[in-house]
């Protein structure tokens, strides 16, 4: 009997605003700890939350890109919970009126060679659950000498979290959407993408099952794989791991599980919590976000060209076989700078030529 893997993503982005999403601290990396922090963030009895309009600004755009059903009234709910780096004791999320639900995306896999030597991808489709605003919690630091610190500047940031359905059929699919994804938010101009930094995290969802089979298995979560590296390793590691379980007769228990990179495996990190656990409830010092009909329009007048349509673009305009057309459409100054240098030009592929060699080649130095 062959066991196929079925994974979903929960990917949580920061958003590129100047300010955090209810007070006016800033947003920037890399400052002193606990410089960022004000009576608001720092969760003060009394304080009151304004909500970021470029956040919710930011948001919409995602959930349009993403395809998405944008809910014109959201609402924010407390999801209630104890830790050190949560100073309210809940974070102000989401629940069941998100910014925008459903949505699909088709992405280019894998280029794959043809026997008639022609390579080209197939495109593939992964839908979407939700998108939905949420603040960051802040960072705690355990250190070797047995202190834990807590730096609150990241409180506050705003952040969106992107669920998908259980669409993926193997490491390498959900690899290639979460690639796809962080193209997509940086082509948008919302997230700098930046896993070290934190600024792109991913949990992921797993579980197996007989191949083709019509149910879902019981699933376990790994928690924030913060880079794509590690993603592959423990979705692979992971899927094996439930593999085998089953194979010896076994069952795979729900629960959430931690990377570690160190053994190369996930490891138990606590049973799996249910939302009735947080508590939700509408967030009574803000009122329901309504985007006006305007403001949508607006918004979605400002949509770029997506990654895979200018792909598809260069391909028919430029003549570019689909390798080259994904060469220079990886980010978004790449091609707008393909497009500048073939229109002074109009050589379209010694363009590509040099991009990719001797261009890449000088910026990487
Ligand atoms: P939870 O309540 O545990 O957060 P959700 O139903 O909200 O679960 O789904 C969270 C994520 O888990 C989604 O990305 C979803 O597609 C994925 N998921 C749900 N069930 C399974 C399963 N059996 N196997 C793999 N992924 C799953
Ligand atoms: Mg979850
Ligand atoms: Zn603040």
């Amino acid at each position: 009997m062959s066991i196929e893997a079925v994974i979903g993503l929960e990917v949580h982005a920061q958003l590129l605003t100047r300010s955090k999403i209810f007070c006016p601290c800033s947003t920037r990396f890399g400052a002193p700890p606990n410089s960022h922090t004000c009576p608001v963030c720092l969760g003060m009895p009394g304080v009151l939350p304004v909500l970021n309009r470029e956040a919710v600004r930011m948001a919409v755009l995602t959930g349009l890109a993403l395809g998405c059903r944008i809910n014109q009234k959201s609402v924010f709910a407390r999801k209630n919970y104890f830790y050190p780096d949560l100073p309210k004791g809940y974070q102000i999320s989401q629940y069941d009126r998100p910014i925008g639900e459903g949505g699909s995306v088709e992405i280019p896999m894998g280029i794959q060679e043809r026997g008639d030597g022609d390579a080209r991808s197939e495109e593939k489709r992964f839908r979407l659950i939700r998108i939905h605003l949420e603040e960051d919690a802040g960072k705690s630091i355990h250190e070797p000498g047995g202190d834990s610190l807590v730096n609150l500047n990241r409180t506050g940031v705003p952040l969106v979290e992107i669920v998908t359905e259980a669409d993926f059929r193997s490491p390498d699919e959900a690899h290639e959407f979460l690639q796809y994804l962080r193209r997509l938010l940086l082509y948008l101009e919302v997230c700098d993408g930046n896993m070290e930094e934190g600024s792109l995290r991913c949990d992921a969802n797993v579980s197996v099952r007989p191949a083709g089979s019509p149910g879902y298995g019981t699933k376990t979560e790994i928690k924030n794989l913060n880079s794509f590296r590690f993603l592959c390793k423990a979705l692979a590691y992971e899927v094996e791991r439930q593999t085998k379980v089953l194979a010896e007769g076994g069952e795979i228990r729900q629960e959430t599980r931690l990377w570690d990179e160190q053994t190369g495996r996930t490891v138990l990190m606590r049973t799996k919590e249910e939302a009735h656990d947080y508590r939700y409830f509408p967030d009574p010092d803000l009122l329901p976000v309504v985007v006006s009909d305007e403001w949508l329009e607006e918004i979605r007048s400002q949509m770029p060209e997506l990654p895979t349509a200018r792909r598809r673009r260069f391909e028919s305009v430029y003549g570019l076989d689909d390798e080259a057309a994904a060469a220079v459409t990886q980010s978004r100054p790449f091609a707008d700078f393909y497009e500048e240098a073939v229109r002074l030009c109009n050589r379209p592929a010694e363009v590509v030529h040099w991009m990719v060699g001797d261009l890449t080649r000088d910026l990487k130095k």
